[in-house]
């Protein structure tokens, strides 16, 4: 018997239409890529973005169809999402800071018919223009004197700019009235493995995280804050902002491509944010700026910090010096992405601060509509008791099923479950922690070390700035932890320093063999750590506990 309630698709729409029609007013604010800070609302948007919707329809995109956009966070680029989303086309974000042949890959693999981009874009596409045949136009996101500005005559063929097309088009289009599994947006990961592969979400995927993310215990989102939303929307959907903010009516505040301390802290103050969400390398450019100039934050309360681990500096730091919660969290692009997040339960609340820290540096709990499992090699369930490591498994609506063309075959195992890729333990009270991504995590002697845990416990160390730990080939135990540090600009060191600093946090046969000041760490397209690049760089390298160069 089938329940008698009306047939309502969840599809995003909605989601802008319900911003439109009862936050009007409420403003998002832009600082543009042509420098001024915009101000505009949802009403607005809805409009502008209906008249885009107009703009594709009359280009012939139909549902189905991808449309691409390359573009920092703006409200011009919200606009570009509901216009496409609306009409059942596939919203398809690319990652600026990925290199060309990569995005090439990826646009031509996605059949992209249409790329909505920013000014700062254009160089890389009237470079590349040639080798991406499916693309029949580029709307750039600006007016058409800005684009005359970039857009070397006859150079980007087909160009047109956003602001045209708004005013040649009219705000009178039906969005929505397709099923809600039809596909929404599409977003390449950047796998370290072959080639990237796109997770195709869905309307109603999206919907779904949108109001799992609103619960109080995830980003807990009101119509009284005011959301920085640094997270890019080009990468995992900006953790799901662009959609839970206007579901709520928050205010928006889009950094544009500014994302250096001194901005971010501008953004902060002049706009009284209250809730923000980055990546940690964002946090510690705005720690070291505001230390630097001894600002203050006065409207600031909460800050969600995931995509890689939170160091526990920056949770003090924020905590100690200016009053603001930091809620740990973990996910990736083929979550939508929240999957877990190191909300206090009322027991871990009732403890002090400091012996609430480890539980802060751990993902955490996930919300309801995540299901998670550890399992060794063989899919064996290993036990919740906060040691045994497992490989992580993950399973619910909002869970990538499988990629874009089918690539990489079927991802699930027998019960519907996605190997994350990363390798975690849980504790007893639910809190689950990342050890390492499955091919970073080091072989020593049979036994797992995690890289992950020594370079957080390194990188609190005053000097360091940021550390990052490989395995290094060695005769007798395969492989032994080598620690690189960049140390902050004008320190000196020795390497005993930073191992006394480990010693008595690690256990010892987790000690690095090896400590190197490096001025460099690389990151790779999405902020992290590039640890493919640096087991390049340190191929061959000789550990002094190794008796014999291994080849
Ligand atoms: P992406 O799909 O690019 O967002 O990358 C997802 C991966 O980032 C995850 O599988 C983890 O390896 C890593 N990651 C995300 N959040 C965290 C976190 N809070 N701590 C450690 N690793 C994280």
């Amino acid at each position: 018997m089938l329940g008698l309630m009306q047939d309502w698709p969840l599809t995003v729409d909605k989601i802008l239409d319900h911003a439109a029609d009862w936050h009007a007013n409420r403003e998002v604010v832009t600082r543009s890529v042509e420098g001024p800070i915009v101000r505009i609302t949802y009403g607005e948007i809805r409009d502008r973005a209906k008249r885009l919707s107009n703009a594709l329809l009359g280009f012939g995109v139909r549902p189905g169809d991808r449309v691409a956009t390359l573009a920092w966070n703006s409200a011009r680029h919200i606009e570009a999402w509901y216009a496409i989303m609306g009409i059942g086309a596939v919203c398809h974000t690319l990652n600026p800071r990925l290199f060309a042949d990569q995005l090439c890959y990826i646009i031509n693999h996605a059949q992209d018919r249409i790329i909505f981009t920013d000014l700062t874009f254009v160089p890389f596409l009237i470079e590349n223009r040639h080798r991406l045949p499916t693309v029949e136009r580029i709307i750039v996101l600006t007016d058409a004197d800005h684009l005359r500005t970039v857009a070397i005559e006859g150079a980007l063929e087909g160009a047109l700019a956003s602001e045209s097309l708004i005013d040649e088009n009219g705000g009178d289009c039906a969005w929505g009235g397709f099923n809600e599994q039809t596909a929404c947006g599409l977003c390449y990961t950047s796998g370290t493995t072959g080639h990237p592969k796109g997770v195709l979400y869905s309307h109603r995927s999206n919907f779904l995280h949108t109001l799992v993310t609103l619960q109080s215990d995830v980003m807990g989102l009101s119509v009284r804050d005011t959301v920085l939303a640094v997270v890019p929307m080009f990468h995992a959907n900006a953790w799901g902002l662009t959609f839970s903010c206007p579901a709520v009516g928050a205010k928006l505040v889009m950094p544009g491509p500014k994302m250096d301390g001194a901005s971010i802290h501008e953004l902060l103050e002049t706009e009284g944010v209250t809730f923000s969400a980055a990546v940690p390398t964002v946090w510690q450019m705005l720690l070291a700026h505001m230390r630097e100039t001894k600002a203050t934050l006065t409207t600031l309360k909460r800050v969600v910090i995931g995509g890689s681990a939170v160091p526990e500096a920056i949770i003090r730091a924020f905590h100690d010096d200016y009053g603001v919660e930091v809620v740990h969290a973990w996910g990736m692009t083929e979550t939508s992405p929240l999957g877990t997040l190191s909300t206090p339960t009322p027991e871990i609340a009732a403890l002090s601060f400091d012996e609430q820290m480890p539980y802060k540096l751990k993902q955490g709990r996930p919300p309801v509509g995540v299901q998670l499992k550890l399992t060794d090699d063989h899919g064996g369930l290993k036990p919740r008791d906060g040691t045994s490591f497992g490989r992580l498994k993950i399973r619910g609506p909002f869970i990538a099923g499988e990629y874009f063309k089918g690539e990489g075959g079927g991802i699930l195992d027998d019960d519907g479950y996605f190997d994350t890729g990363d390798v975690a333990t849980i504790d007893p009270v639910g809190y689950m922690q990342i050890t390492d991504r499955a091919k970073d995590v080091i072989k020593s002697g049979g036994e797992w070390i995690s890289s992950i845990e020594i370079e957080n416990i390194a990188a609190g160390h005053p000097k360091a700035f940021l550390a990052a730990v490989i395995g290094v080939t060695h005769p007798k135990w395969d492989e032994r932890p080598l620690l690189l540090v960049k140390l902050k600009d004008g320190e000196t060191a020795e390497p005993a320093e930073f191992l006394h600093f480990l010693d008595g946090k690690i256990a010892k046969w987790w000690m690095p063999d090896d400590v190197v000041f490096v001025d460099d760490i690389p990151l790779g397209a999405t902020g992290k750590i590039d640890k493919k690049l640096i087991r390049q760089r340190f191929e061959g390298y000789l550990l002094p506990t190794a008796t014999a160069r291994v080849i």
